[in-house]
């Protein structure tokens, strides 16, 4: 966490202290959220749609905060304690994680990506962690404020820092990627999350590889090469490619520069081998053949640091992942439930399903399936696609959850036997069917985007099982 004198601070935010008694008070972390005041921390006030941080400015100091920063046209800044006078407090916070993480001087890693950012950077970090002192991006502080605020929770001795880039439309990657200035950038994949706000998937690969825009001269991007549009977009005569790029391709495909060779999944997860590492096997304790492509690209991070073989297999065996990406949960019953209702898209859909359909279960495999949200005009369009990818060899009932996948369901009863397709738009309905029906040997898979909040049902499901 960075810790400076106010004096340090107001130079290093382009800020002016409002003060010069003020100089020598030492602050210690930075916080946005004034319900979050630690002891002698920095609060910036932020300005948003519906709120302004500037109100809760003198309160934030009463509550133990050290200094506050102050947007000028807010009017008088608050008295006792530090201020300091700014003409942006969102600009000026950028500034000051991007001056920290210049001192502190770690390697950069960067990591976008429709779907696996989190993953994959929890990958990398479990990687690096074996041999270096790794910072990274807690759960999904990834946008304008969260990378920053990742910045400044950075100790000043980390080796290496690896950071979630997300993204909603054109010039976001950009902004964060020249606010770090990686040596190392990750593109995960292209799939069709933000296509309402970007228009196409080719637009949304222009937006993932913005992440080379802050690269470091002679830097490294490693990317998805199963997907064409990256390399198409790499390939525009508009592209600016950074000076003495390097690039690694990693996939499924053997046209990869690193691709897996061999793979047994088992109760443990999955143990794979890879090109680059020929007889060498790691096992990664989770499900989902797409993990095993999220660790390529983790493995390709590790070895450009130098990380051995030995370690890397260590560090993928540890893995911890931030939650509610494909938690195996188990009731009480027996009843196993797989946990993918953080969010969702149609790439991600797909992968949930190929799991829940490759678990191996005396039981029935059953899926609960929400609506994906903002998706564009062709919303209806993916939802009855997902309908159709679902096998019925394989999946033995579908339970839908929304508007939306009222349409997914439609399109999986033209190949499933009645009986089989349940579709609810009331959440006490659905606990109440699936509390009626799971029996303790079934495998039941949840997902749905962020806002349908698919983690209720399976909560309330637990409870009775
Ligand atoms: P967000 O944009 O919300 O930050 P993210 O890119 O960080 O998401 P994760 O949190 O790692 O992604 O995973 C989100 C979902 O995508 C999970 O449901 C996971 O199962 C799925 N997923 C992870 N990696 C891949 C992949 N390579 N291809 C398809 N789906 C994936
Ligand atoms: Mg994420």
């Amino acid at each position: 966490m960075i810790i400076r004198t106010l004096n340090n601070v107001a130079e290093m935010c382009g800020g002016e202290l409002s003060s010069s008694e003020a100089k020598d008070i030492e602050i210690q972390g930075v916080v946005t959220d004034s319900r979050k005041i630690s002891p002698d921390c920095l609060f910036v006030p932020l300005v948003g749609e519906n709120f302004d941080g500037h109100h809760y400015a003198a309160a934030s100091l009463a509550a133990g905060a050290a200094a506050t920063l102050w947007q000028r046209d807010k009017g008088p800044a608050p008295a006792g304690g530090g201020v300091i006078l700014v003409e942006d407090t969102l600009a000026a916070l950028q500034k000051l994680s991007s001056a920290y993480l210049a001192e502190v001087a770690p390697r950069v890693v960067a990591v976008t990506g429709s779907n696996g950012k989190t993953t994959t950077k929890d990958m990398i970090t479990a990687l690096l962690e074996v041999q270096y002192k790794v910072h990274k991006t807690q759960g999904n502080f990834n946008n304008h404020i969260g990378l920053p605020l990742t910045i400044l929770s950075m100790d000043s001795d980390v080796e290496i820092a690896v950071l979630e880039m997300g993204m909603s439309s054109r010039g976001e990657i950009a902004l964060l990627s020249l606010l770090a200035s990686p040596d190392v950038a990750v593109i995960t994949n292209v799939g069709e999350s933000h296509l309402l706000q970007l228009g196409s998937r080719k637009e949304i690969a222009r937006a993932k590889l913005e992440i080379v825009d802050g690269l470091q001269p002679g830097g490294l991007l490693i990317y998805n090469g199963d997907e064409p549009l990256l390399a198409e977009v790499l390939a525009e005569p508009g592209f600016r490619t950074p000076e003495g790029l390097q690039t690694f391709r990693f996939g499924q495909s053997a046209d990869n520069d690193d691709y897996p060779t061999g793979l047994m999944t088992h109760s443990g997860g999955m143990t794979f081998t890879t090109l680059r590492h020929g007889e060498r096997a790691f096992t990664l304790p989770l499900p989902g053949q797409h993990n095993v492509i999220n660790a390529l690209a983790a493995l390709a991070v590790a070895r450009h640091y130098k990380v051995t073989d030995e370690n890397m297999a260590e560090g993928l065996r540890g893995l911890k992942l931030t939650g509610m990406r494909i938690e195996v949960i188990q009731a009480a019953s027996g009843l196993v439930l797989l946990n993918d209702a953080y969010n969702a898209s149609p790439t991600s859909m797909r992968a949930a399903i190929d799991v829940l359909q490759s678990m191996k279960c005396s039981g029935r495999r059953i899926a609960v399936l929400g609506d994906m949200l903002e998706l564009g005009p062709e919303e209806l369009q993916f939802h009855r696609q997902i309908g159709s990818y679902l096998d019925p060899a394989l999946t033995d009932d579908v339970f839908t959850f929304g508007p939306l996948s009222a349409q997914l369901a439609a399109a999986a009863s033209e190949r499933f036997e009645a009986g089989h397709i349940f579709a609810f738009t009331d959440k006490e309905a659905l606990i109440n069917a699936l509390t009626a029906m799971c029996g303790n040997d079934d495998v039941v898979l949840f997902k749905a985007s962020r806002g349908m909040r698919l983690e209720e049902v399976l909560h309330r499901l637990k409870e009775h099982s």
